[in-house]
């Protein structure tokens, strides 16, 4: 079963981890996968370092959940920082080997100091064309977008034609990076759809449990706004305690994926930040606890 014909029938339900650092156990990541598998996700995602540092672990994670019991498809995300041609070969045929056979395809950030990705491509594009002239159909191919448009274009139009690159490569799917302003995705939508973007869309949502943490993201990494409900949200919660702004973040998050639902997307993609609790709160105040 593949995630878009998933999507063709109803709204997806998923979840992003990340690998544990090389010298950290896998038993708590393990325990939260125990956790989020009991509202049986569509899908659970695993991270890929730049630079390839924690590749074993990546794989290590995808393999689990393909062997679990779960119904629950893994996605491996890869890069294309210092990969080779004959290197994607390799790591391509050893997902297939492991029963993994979805990939998100992304150029990666460009690790500070360097000037390129150092590898065979330079942008997800020519990735995602590689997979499929390598690979046929063997993989379902999703591929990254921003709402709020990638830092390092310089026009939106730019941005959104670059996105319809990766579908005429290949892609089957487009996952978003994170945006509070939904009134912002809205009109970004409208605009991809009608520059011929026509690929299911998965929503990524970060929940907001620290505030602290929502201003980096923002940012400082990423280049995404704070909507003035978002900032108002965090004035009124600016000095409570830690678990008093996590309560108001839930209750935030849970009214703004409702408004995602609204907008008739095709899949809502939690970034749990290998943390179960929170993301479950919130899909229990969705109610996408349903399939329990
Ligand atoms: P691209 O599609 O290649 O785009 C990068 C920039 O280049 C954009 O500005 C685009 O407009 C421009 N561009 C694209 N094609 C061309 C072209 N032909 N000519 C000129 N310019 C072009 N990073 C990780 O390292 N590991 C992860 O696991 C990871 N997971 C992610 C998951 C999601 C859902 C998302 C949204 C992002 C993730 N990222 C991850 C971050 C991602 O790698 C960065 O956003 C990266 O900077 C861009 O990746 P991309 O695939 O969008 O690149």
């Amino acid at each position: 079963m593949k995630i878009t014909d998933i999507m063709k029938e109803r709204m997806s339900l998923s979840f992003e981890v990340f690998p544990p650092k090389a010298d950290k156990p896998m038993e708590p990541l393990m325990e939260v996968l125990d956790q989020l598998y009991s509202v049986k996700p569509d899908f659970v995602s695993c991270t890929y370092g730049a630079g390839g540092t924690n590749a074993g672990r990546h794989m290590e994670i995808c393999k689990a959940i393909a062997d679990s019991d779960n119904d629950t498809i893994p996605i491996a995300h890869f890069t294309t920082i210092a990969a080779t041609k004959d290197s994607v070969r390799s790591q391509m045929q050893a997902c297939l080997d492991n029963g993994i056979d979805h990939v998100l395809a992304l150029r990666g950030d460009i690790p500070q100091g360097w000037e390129s990705t150092r590898g065979d491509f330079s942008h997800a594009s020519e990735l995602i064309g590689f997979l499929r002239e390598e690979f046929g159909d063997k993989f379902a191919i999703a591929m990254a977008g921003a709402p709020e448009k990638h830092i390092e274009a310089r026009t939106f139009e730019e941005d959104i034609a670059h996105l319809r690159m990766k579908q005429d490569a290949g892609a089957d799917l487009l996952m978003t990076q994170l945006c509070y302003d939904v009134n912002h995705f809205e009109t970004w939508m409208e605009k991809i759809r009608k520059a011929g973007v026509y690929l299911p869309i998965d929503v990524g949502i970060m929940p907001v449990l620290n505030k602290n943490s929502v201003i980096r993201m923002c940012l400082g990494m990423n280049g995404c706004s704070i909507p003035q409900p978002l900032a108002e949200l965090i004035s009124r919660h600016y000095n409570d305690t830690d678990e008093d702004f996590r309560k108001a973040g839930i209750e935030y998050t849970i009214r703004q994926v409702f408004e995602y639902m609204a907008l008739g997307i095709n899949g809502i993609h939690f970034y749990s930040l290998n943390k179960a609790d929170a993301v479950l709160e919130i899909c229990d105040g969705c109610g996408l606890t349903y399939r329990k």
